[in-house]
């Protein structure tokens, strides 16, 4: 469905049309200058130029293991508890490698990141989805979930992609019990943790506990950093140590210039992200303004860089998305390509320019009016 839309957007662009795309999550801001800054010199120095060792530098892990602490009040050990990851879609995409024989069960949220299932499929996994339904806030029914003697894995992600959802630290105790009680790896996507509005922090699974639990986390969407691929996987040991031996398998880590560049990200002047927090929440109120005067009755989301929202009169995802496209000339996600729970759904991206977006919404508003 991604590749016919990107088709359909690349005739129209060819026929001179200028189509807004709301349809992808990758920051429209530049990387905060220090960051660069320290990338451009340590990219100068030799030392950086051969092959990083495979469990990253131990100034990087130190670099997440203090910001661990200080932004989550949880202790880990840098060695054994911390791996860097050439961007958290990498270990993402790797994990059931470790963890997963031909035929057992990855229980997967729907909808969800498509890395979760693909990378269950790659490993010749049997991905088994856990609906996200509104009405349950878009949080797992847990009790309800088809778990089997080969269930292996068990995957969440909050603040959520696409669904937007947040999710509080009594739901991460409450899956990291019934992970244990049924033997799981429970796995969270944290890669929107840092980008939450209306003074909503959000906590990390980490502080319901490391055993048995490992946390995906990414200076991507944090620091506009989504073309540089650092990213980490924190938590258990056990868990850690087999991701970690599938890696050196695999790949030879990140280029330390970049690891610099993610140490400048997370020990440097935070204030950039309080930007962004505040950029992305005058931008969700907008859209959210928008459909909400359209007829709409949205609740504004508290995290993530998306808004979610069902389609116009029970039409499917592509219907809704092409009727936009063909109309407003804008792109907007489609919700089935998250799975068949994300039928009915459309996702807008914030990640385009304030001017742009307020074309977007114009146009939408002149569309459906
Ligand atoms: C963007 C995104 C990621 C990937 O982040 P990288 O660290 O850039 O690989 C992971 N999970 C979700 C849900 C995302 O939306």
């Amino acid at each position: 469905m991604f590749a016919e839309l990107d088709r359909k957007i690349a005739e129209k662009r060819a026929a001179g049309v200028d189509v807004i795309s709301l349809g992808v999550g990758d920051p429209d801001m530049p990387t905060p200058p220090h960051i660069v800054e320290a990338a451009q010199r340590a990219a100068a120095d030799p030392s950086t130029h051969q092959y990083p060792s495979y469990f990253g530098m131990p100034e990087l892990r130190a670099a997440i293991g203090d910001w661990y602490r200080v932004r989550f009040g949880v202790e880990l050990d840098p060695e054994t508890q911390i791996q860097p990851l050439i961007g958290s879609k990498e270990g993402i995409a790797h994990l059931p490698t470790a963890f997963v024989d031909p035929g057992d069960e990855v229980l997967v949220p729907d909808p969800g990141y498509p890395v979760y299932e693909m990378g269950t499929r790659l490993a010749d996994g049997v991905p088994v989805a856990t609906p996200l339904l509104a009405e349950r806030a878009f949080l797992p029914d847990l009790e309800a979930a088809p778990v089997s003697d080969r269930t292996r894995v068990l995957w969440i992600n909050y603040p959520s992609n696409p669904t937007a959802a947040v999710a509080d630290l009594g739901f991460f105790e409450h899956a990291t019990a019934f992970a244990r009680e049924h033997d799981l790896l429970l796995a969270h996507d944290a890669a929107y943790s840092e980008l939450t509005f209306d003074g909503y922090v959000a906590p990390s699974v980490l502080q319901a506990g490391t055993e048995g639990v490992v946390e995906f986390g990414s200076v991507s969407k944090t620091y506009n950093m989504t073309g540089w691929r650092v990213g980490w996987a924190a938590g258990s040991a056990d868990a850690i140590e087999a991701l970690a031996r599938v890696k050196t398998n695999i790949d030879s880590g990140i280029f330390n210039a970049l690891q610099h560049a993610a140490i400048a990200a997370l020990t440097g002047p935070q204030d950039v992200v309080e930007e962004m927090r505040a950029t992305y929440q005058k931008r969700r109120d907008l859209v959210v303004g928008t459909l909400n005067e359209l007829g709409w009755d949205l609740e504004a989301p508290r995290g993530s860089i998306y808004v979610w929202f069902p389609t116009r009169d029970g039409m499917s995802s592509a219907a809704f998305c092409e009727l936009l496209l063909e109309r407003a000339r804008v792109v907007l996600a489609p919700g089935s390509g998250y799975g068949g729970g994300g039928e009915g759904y459309a996702r807008i991206s914030l990640t385009v320019p304030d001017d742009r977006l307020a074309e977007a919404m114009d146009r939408i508003r002149e569309a459906l009016a």
